[in-house]
């Protein structure tokens, strides 16, 4: 995989119109590439294990020569990849966990240094290392190392793929030049090339194409391809301005200057819930387990591409506005008033879309992102900052106990998410409480009389709980001076 850190790379679906012939050549290649993936998933992981750190090389002088050495030179790179990217995410999640622990900050500060160079299993026997084996071990239980054996994509690099330019001036722009099974008899296959990719190929764009093929066995036999291109990432923008994001379902998008965007979104989810519904009923009765009936994934994708659509689609909208920067939470879709196998893949859908799209704007278009921790967010009153769950009287509005203020509760979500941004780092990574505690605080200064806050004039004037003359447990309460 490339890895250059300062550009950006795309992924473009493009046609492989080949004979049944060549797209068998193609195809034979996957048995024996999940077989090199695995096992240099397996010296990998060893060698991590055993040593602290990936080896640099592979070696595969020994393996099956059905494939060339460059052939499994892609293999162990294509493997690596893989590893490469599960330990990043990793080192995220290591972060989180020691910075919501109660470690000393000592400790937290050189369990983050062993986190940064990713030494987790570095066989040094002192007390941080042995603590960091176990936060890795724990996470490790929960996502395992990675399974290439039912990876069925394959990233042939130049190599062993080379993409050239047509010559003969006919309908396909492209040709590659793929080594399969058989020595020293590449096939050629026209590439089909998609305007969306189409417009970037000229000269003077500055996004370029990789000489990298991905080829994708589907389970139904048929064959996917991609192609990648390079660009250099965009510089942040200077000018523009600064806004909050809140993402949810009723409506999509709210943004912290009071706009909504992808209202419809939600009446279309609707639908496909009840048609979900039906078909996993009719399913169930039938006994078809779910992942096996055509029906029910083609509704499954047409409800992810939908999503992913739309998500794309109103991000743009926004981008294409003076926008310098944008503020947004860290965690999830809110939901609410969906089946929950519904809410499950449009979660999941809509998360990736969001995250994707969001890294899309930063690295083209040089839109900052900024993360927030969005504890509170739907509940804080960006006016008084008075916080608490009855200042939500309903999903869609928001109507601040203490002092007045109402708005939709999207946009007023979407407020405090931008400003959340001036508070510093550390937030992101406390605890819900702590957040709590550290607002209910502010407000307690900024509203001393508290006589409106029903739940702090209750908290806080509260006398130990006593029996009552039929023997029940109850407060008193002070009168308020
Ligand atoms: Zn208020």
């Amino acid at each position: 995989m490339p890895a250059k850190t300062d550009m950006a790379y795309t992924a473009y679906e493009t046609d492989m119109p080949i004979n049944q012939g060549k797209a068998e050549k193609i195809k034979a290649m996957l048995p024996l590439w999940q077989v090199g993936m695995k096992r240099t998933m397996c010296i990998l992981s060893h060698t991590l294990l055993t040593e602290g750190k990936l080896p640099r090389w592979t070696d595969t002088k020994e393996w099956d020569d059905r494939l060339s050495q460059r052939q499994w030179n892609s293999v162990t790179r294509q493997a690596k990849g893989m590893m490469d990217s599960w330990m990043g995410l990793r080192q995220n999640d290591f972060k989180r966990i020691v910075s919501h622990s109660k470690l000393d900050t000592e400790t937290r500060h050189r369990l983050y240094k062993i986190n940064k160079r990713r030494a987790w299993w570095e066989p040094v026997d002192d007390e941080d290392h042995k603590l960091a084996r176990r936060i890795i071990k724990h996470l490790r239980k929960r996502i395992p190392f990675p399974d290439p054996a039912r990876c069925r994509t394959m990233v042939m690099d130049g190599k062993i793929a080379e993409i050239q330019p047509s010559h003969m001036g006919g309908v396909y722009y492209y040709w590659a030049r793929v080594s399969t099974l058989e020595k020293n008899k590449p096939l050629y296959a026209p590439l089909a090339i998609h305007s969306n990719l189409e417009q970037h190929l000229n000269p003077d764009d500055p996004e370029n194409l990789c000489n990298q093929l991905q080829v994708r066995v589907n389970e139904d036999g048929t064959l996917t391809t991609h192609l990648m291109t390079a660009r250099p990432k965009a510089a942040p923008r200077e000018t523009g301005s600064i806004l909050g994001l809140d993402w949810g379902m009723k409506s999509l998008f709210a943004t912290s200057d009071g706009r909504l965007y992808g209202l419809s979104l939600f009446a279309w989810l609707k639908a496909r819930d009840n048609e979900l519904t039906n078909l996993t009923r009719e399913l169930g009765h039938a006994r078809i387990p779910y992942k096996r009936s055509r029906r029910y994934r083609n509704l499954n994708r047409r409800i992810r591409e939908h999503v992913t659509n739309e998500v794309n689609r109103v991000l743009n909208l926004i981008a294409d506005q003076q926008v310098r920067e944008l503020v947004v939470e860290d965690l999830d879709f809110r939901h609410g008033g969906l089946s929950k196998p519904l809410n499950r893949i449009v979660t999941r859908a809509g998360r990736h879309a969001v995250r994707m799209k969001l890294d899309r704007l930063n690295q083209i278009r040089g839109v900052t992102i900024i993360r927030i921790n969005p504890a509170y967010t739907s509940q804080e009153c960006p006016r008084c900052g008075y916080t608490s769950p009855k200042n939500r009287p309903d999903q869609a509005h928001f109507h601040c106990q203490c002092c007045g203020h109402t708005n939709n509760a999207d946009i007023v979500a979407a407020n405090n998410i931008k400003a959340r941004r001036s508070r510093p780092e550390y937030w992101r990574w406390i605890g819900k409480q702590n957040i709590l505690d550290r607002l209910r605080k502010e407000h307690a200064q900024r509203c001393p009389d508290r006589i409106h806050c029903p739940d702090h004039a209750e908290r806080s004037t509260a006398l130990p709980r006593q029996r009552n003359s039929q023997g029940r447990l109850t407060r008193g309460y002070k009168k308020v001076a």
